[in-house]
This record gives structure tokens, sequence and C-alpha cells, in this order.
């Protein structure tokens, strides 16, 4: 059988030096551009960072100078840690510390590694007269938000039909499985394993604070009143939304490659 094994790898993460001379223990060559794979370097924000870096590219996840679930390694503060749900701890598993990195190494190298696809959002934000002006794709989740603190007014359809006429809160997110863990689950304690989900963000009337799980896209917000702004996982890029403005979400043709370690 013919060895796929990886060879060139590129490393993202505020710092570097400590998995450098893992990778090239291992014989792989450090690149800038054309990664075979990807080291995210520290924590669930760097992974987001590194897919909006090397979109599609695989993604091994491995933290520096913490407690490590894989290899039960004590970190300097953390003494245990607490997971609200079987997700979060499976998700948790899948990243490695610098002591347990060795052998997933040598799996990439040989081939012998797999990687699991997760589906991504694409965004598409419109002015009011339907001119396009920007799009993101993301891992986690995309949201409308309040730009101010006073509550923003928004409409949501799905497919054609009008869910929301009328909503008004700090605005809605709709997210991956992926993403159902981070943020998403912090609004609303929820997790999922198909599909796309959207969500109200802390509504002002209850009876808005819809959940919807297994959606079918095309999603669609519109801002009524007050600003908001487009948020695409931890992208710094935050565009402002007018009265008017509307963004359509819709599942990403690119999809996420992530190298599975447990
Ligand atoms: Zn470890």
């Amino acid at each position: 059988m013919k060895k796929t094994g990886y060879s060139k790898a590129a490393v993202v993460g505020r710092d570097c030096r400590g998995i450098r001379p893992a990778l090239e223990a291992h014989g792989f060559e450090i690149v800038g551009k054309k990664p075979d794979f990807v080291v995210s370097f520290g924590g669930d924000g760097t992974l987001l960072y590194a897919e909006r870096a090397f979109p599609g590219a695989p993604k091994l996840r491995v933290r520096a100078n913490r407690s490590c679930i894989s290899c039960g390694a004590k970190g300097k503060k953390a003494q245990w840690q607490y997971f609200p749900t079987i997700a979060h701890y499976d998700r948790a598993r899948q990243f490695r510390c610098l002591n347990c990195l060795p052998p997933v190494l040598e799996k990439i190298r040989d081939g012998r590694a797999s990687i699991v696809e997760e589906p991504k959002i694409h965004a598409i934000l419109f002015t009011q007269t339907g001119r396009k002006r920007k799009e993101f794709t993301a891992l986690n989740e995309v949201q409308v938000h309040n730009e101010h603190v006073s509550a923003i007014r928004f409409a949501v359809s799905v497919g054609s039909r009008l869910v929301a006429e009328h909503a008004s809160g700090d605005g809605a997110i709709v997210a991956t499985p992926f993403g159902s863990t981070g943020y998403f689950n912090a609004v609303t304690r929820r997790v999922f394993s198909k599909g796309f989900a959207i969500a109200f963000n802390n509504p002002t009337r209850p009876r808005h604070a819809i959940y919807l799980p297994n959606l079918r896209p095309p999603v669609k917000i519109t801002v009524l009143e007050r600003d908001g702004v487009l948020v695409a996982d931890n992208d710094a890029e935050n565009p402002s939304l007018r009265h008017g403005d509307y963004v359509i979400v819709s599942e990403a043709k690119e999809k996420a490659r992530l190298i599975r370690t447990a």
C-alpha cells in the first residue's frame, strides 16, 4: 500500500519555539506556504486562526505548557478540568502536549494518521440594496451581534420560511457541530452533532429564544433596527451592519480537516 505520509509542516501559534525541535527531530520541513499539514500550537482560538490562515489543510492540535487530557500530564495551574459534556471532553482529548506528541508525529510522517472532516459555514454580507460587501468562512460559528449595548432588532428566515419576523436581543448565532461546544454552548448550554443550528443570543422576549437544530441553510438574518456587527469565529474583522443590511449563511463548499489523535 502506498504511504501518503506528510513531510512539510507549517506552525501557527503565539510562540512556536517549543514545537519546532519536535517537528525537525521527526524529519519534517517547516514551511510558510503550501504545507502538507498545520500544527495549531495553542488552544481553540489558535485553531480557528490556523484554519483561516491555511483553510482546508489538515490541522494537528498541540497545547503548550498545559495539563494534558491525552497523557495525564499536570500543568502548573490546573489540578483537574471540568467538562460540561462528553463532546467537550472528546474535543479536549484531540489536543496533544509536547510530551505525548512523538507517536502522533510518527503516524503523520508514515501516513497512518486519520483525518476527520468538519463542515464549515459560509456567510455573505449584503447591503440593504443587495450589493455584496464581504464574505467569511467560519469553523465554529457566525453571529450577527449588537454593536452597542442596546438590543438589536432583526428578522430570521430559514430557506423560504420566516422563522422570526421581529426578534430582539444581542443577536443570532449559526453554529456548526464542531462549534457547538464553543461560544454556541456558552449561550445555549446545548451541543449537537449533525447539521447546523441557529440560536438567539439573550433575546429580550423568551418566546424568541428559538433553537433550531438540523436546519437546512440558507439562513438569512436581516437587521431591522439598531446597528450590528458580523462576527465569524474569532476573526478581528467585524464589519458593521446597518438597517436593512442582511447576511446569508450557508454551508461552505470547503471542509476543515482535523488530524485525529485519540
Ligand atoms: Zn500530553
